[in-house]
């Protein structure tokens, strides 16, 4: 959910960073995380939906929450990892998660070559962070998100929302085409949380789906707030996955709680449901997502799938989080 304009004219200056997480914070913190996964008998987590972009951008983003901008919803939203990037990086690694992405998305034309760039070189000084590239509506989409496969990329992001486009626009026609061929999977916030968009919403993601049925999708933040109808897709195809980003927090189900009736096809799909977090840009510890997976008492097998096994699966990563296909 916590994707946004990044050059609001009237957003003001970011909050001053906060330093590095006081070390006792911080290792209290990760002993927390890895007893989570420690207890499932798991080596780690995979978190598939996690934000690393450029400095300056992410600065942007970070002010457009600290002012309240339309597509938070008005909802307040404390940042709880304000540290640069280095330590955001760092933390990722002390809480035992193998393997993250770089969820970056353009809101204009030209910018997802800049982006894409960027994440290359992210994706090379950051081993454990699966290369992460993202598109928009543009001439050129498809040769960009050919470009960017060819060189490696293993998730893309899409935004819907942000980028206020419609996703069965002719132009991305040719990309999602490569992205279904490769078999690369593109995470989509689709869903009209925590502020509807005019393309957001099932409708206009199935379209895409009707012309791309192998289209590796993965629905953003389970699809909120139209969580029954993103279930039905996946239900509907079988390459449609669900990342968790900041469903079923104590956050999140005050504004749009997850419906109960809908937990036995959670459960259903639970080899199609993936770990996401949204951290950094989460008002809430990054703990709390996983103790609130925890708390739908789906069980062990569930959440062993959710946290890691699936990710892992789909990202063809080995025992040692080193990727299995290279
Ligand atoms: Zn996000």
């Amino acid at each position: 959910m916590s994707d946004h304009p990044t050059a609001p004219a009237s957003a003001p200056e970011a909050a001053p960073e906060r330093g590095p997480v006081p070390a006792s914070e911080s290792v209290a913190e990760s002993a927390e995380v890895r007893r989570f996964w420690e207890g499932l008998g798991l080596p780690g987590l995979v978190d598939v939906h996690t934000h690393f972009m450029p400095e300056r951008v992410l600065r942007k983003v970070w002010a457009y929450f600290d002012a309240l901008g339309p597509l938070t919803g008005g909802v307040e939203w404390p940042i709880t990892y304000r540290q640069e990037e280095s330590e955001r990086a760092r933390l990722l690694r002390e809480f035992g998660v193998r393997a993250f992405t770089a969820m970056l998305y353009p809101h204009k034309p030209g910018m997802a070559g800049w982006l894409n760039g960027w994440a290359v070189d992210f994706a090379r000084r950051t081993p454990d962070c699966l290369h992460t590239a993202t598109l928009f509506p543009e001439p050129d989409a498809e040769a960009q998100v050919r470009e960017a496969v060819e060189a490696g990329a293993r998730v893309f992001k899409a935004h819907v929302q942000v980028g206020a486009y419609d996703p069965a626009d002719p132009l991305l026609d040719g990309a999602w085409g490569v992205l279904a061929e490769a078999g690369v999977p593109v995470v989509v916030h689709c869903g009209s949380g925590p502020a509807p968009g005019k393309h957001t919403g099932p409708e206009p993601i199935a379209r895409v789906l009707a012309r791309h049925p192998r289209l590796r999708l993965i629905v953003a933040h389970l699809g909120m707030p139209e969580y029954e109808d993103f279930l039905d897709l996946a239900a509907r195809y079988e390459e449609v996955r669900l990342d968790t980003t900041m469903a079923f927090t104590d956050f999140t189900e005050r504004m749009v709680p997850f419906p109960r009736r809908a937990l036995p096809r959670l459960a259903d799909l639970g080899d199609r449901i993936l770990l996401g977090t949204d951290f950094p840009n989460i008002p809430y510890p990054y703990v709390h997502q996983l103790h609130a997976l925890e708390r739908l008492g789906l069980g062990q097998a569930w959440l062993r799938a959710v946290c890691h096994d699936n990710g892992a699966r789909l990202f063809g990563l080995g025992a040692s989080g080193e990727s299995s296909a290279s």
